[in-house]
């Protein structure tokens, strides 16, 4: 059994990390930048590290100093939660290398999934339905190209490989401008990702955005905790999320689910898993795996019962799952608003001191966050200053309490996005349910 973890992020996952760790008597190391001595978990492990100064590029991105710090304390296990270097498969081959466990999936299943086009191919290989495309890298027969767009039939997408955070894309409508379109983002992509491979994919115009959650061991069991729809985005930025996704249907999920679950143990999956897919006409569309616990965990947490934080412990421990996928059984609806310090209209980050602080209750509400009374929120990270999630034992109930929980909440001293969250939830359209991923911009008129 691991006995150390050293947690290798901050803010609200560092703390949901310590608090799993303590409920399975693991000892915590906090490892913080210079600005982050005051963060609420940095209070509550057993030890801490001071790994460098602010710019996370000089302290949370480090390995040799994550490493050290493991090295010091004498941790057995690192936990890198999500973002930072949580998808870096050079991190999680060093962590391993250097004699740690590393709470994640294998270095190769990380690169696998890293690189968009092998990501693809693994799933389709597996059974898991992907977009329409040009079936890996596009070469540079400019006939074959063209060729395999009428294919596809336009609008096509052109995406990097190597990309992410919503980077490397490029939206074509025509022939005329495809191929001057594929240039471009080569170039691109070559300087942002060092990697200037690209392919081609159907572009769907107005899908849902809905992920399914895996779980598996190293004993060959893997098991999926049904979907979350993450549809009201801001630039690619989740803003929302809830489980189940509104209308799916129990044998759809089941469907997509055992392929996700089957895909994990074709290739050896390991931990949390997240499979991404756009959601149109009812049918499913891979785009991508996230290969780490993801900010939105919590709302499937909330319908299934399942600890997702404890149980990648466990499995990081060498343990079995703890359930089977038949004990999976969806119980009520949960929502979570992100709460962000920025201007609620204009999205620009609000960092500085918080002067008075009141956390909503009650019956079927949670709140993840690392905040408290007095609190500095520095300039230097994401604006995510907490998570508020909401359960009920039907989608109603849940979007009820999220509206009582959003007006008792109050964060003094600096702006929060609580008025846009409030908008969202009074909003028709997301009363309704199934909004695709471009209604909350053309709501916010962007
Ligand atoms: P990233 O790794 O950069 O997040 P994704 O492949 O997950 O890239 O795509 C990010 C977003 O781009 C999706 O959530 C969706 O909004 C849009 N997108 C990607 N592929 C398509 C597609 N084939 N059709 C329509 N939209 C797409």
């Amino acid at each position: 059994m691991i006995d150390k973890v050293v947690i290798a992020n901050r803010g609200e996952i560092a703390l949901r990390i310590l608090r799993a760790c303590r409920e399975l008597g693991i000892k915590t190391v906090a490892v913080h930048s210079d600005a982050d001595h005051d963060l609420m978990h940095v209070q509550f492990a057993d030890e801490t590290v001071c790994i460098g100064p602010a710019p996370s590029t000089d302290s949370y991105l480090q390995i040799p100093a994550i490493i050290s710090a493991a090295e010091v304390t004498d941790a057995t296990a690192i936990h890198p939660g999500y973002g930072f270097l949580s998808e870096n498969a050079d991190f999680a081959e060093r962590v391993e290398q250097s004699g740690f466990t590393f709470i994640g999936p294998k270095a190769d299943t990380i690169r696998m999934m890293g690189d968009k086009i092998t990501a693809i191919e693994s799933m389709k290989q597996a059974g898991v339905p992907t977009v329409p495309g040009s079936d890996g890298a596009l070469g540079d027969d400019k006939e074959k190209i063209l060729e395999t767009a009428a294919r596809i039939g336009y609008p096509v997408i052109i995406k990097a490989a190597g990309g992410g955070g919503g980077r490397g894309m490029r939206v074509v409508h025509t022939e005329a401008t495809l191929l001057n379109s594929i240039s471009l983002t080569k170039t691109e992509a070559g300087t942002a990702f060092g990697n200037p491979t690209v392919y081609m994919e159907k572009y769907l115009e107005n899908p849902r955005h809905v992920e399914f959650q895996v779980i598996s061991d190293n004993h060959g069991n893997a098991i999926h905790l049904c979907e979350r729809d993450c549809s009201m985005q801001r630039r690619h930025q989740k803003v929302v999320e809830e489980a189940p996704a509104p209308g799916i249907t129990e044998e759809l999920r089941t469907k997509i689910g055992e392929r996700c679950a089957e895909a994990c143990r074709q290739i050896g999956y390991r931990g949390a898993g997240t499979f991404e897919f756009l959601y149109e006409n009812g049918e499913f569309y891979f785009i991508e795996m996230n290969t780490r616990v993801q900010v939105e965990h919590p709302v499937t947490e909330m319908i299934t019962g399942v600890d997702i934080v404890k149980e990648q412990l466990l499995i990081a421990s060498g343990e079995k799952l703890s359930y089977k996928q038949e004990d999976i059984k969806i119980n009520g609806h949960a929502i979570e608003c992100r709460i962000n310090a920025e201007d609620s209209k204009t999205f620009f980050p609000s960092p500085g001191r918080i002067t008075q602080l009141h956390f909503p209750g009650g019956a079927g509400v949670r709140v993840d966050s690392h905040i408290y009374n007095g609190y500095m929120v520095p300039p230097h990270y994401d604006s995510m200053i907490g998570k508020l999630i909401t359960h009920g034992n039907s989608r109603d109930t849940a979007l009820r309490r999220m509206k009582i929980a959003l007006s008792e909440m109050v964060v003094d001293g600096i702006k929060t996005n609580i008025p846009l969250q409030q908008e969202i939830m009074d909003d028709g359209a997301f009363a309704a349910g199934g909004a695709n991923i471009h209604y909350l911009e053309k709501k916010l008129g962007i």
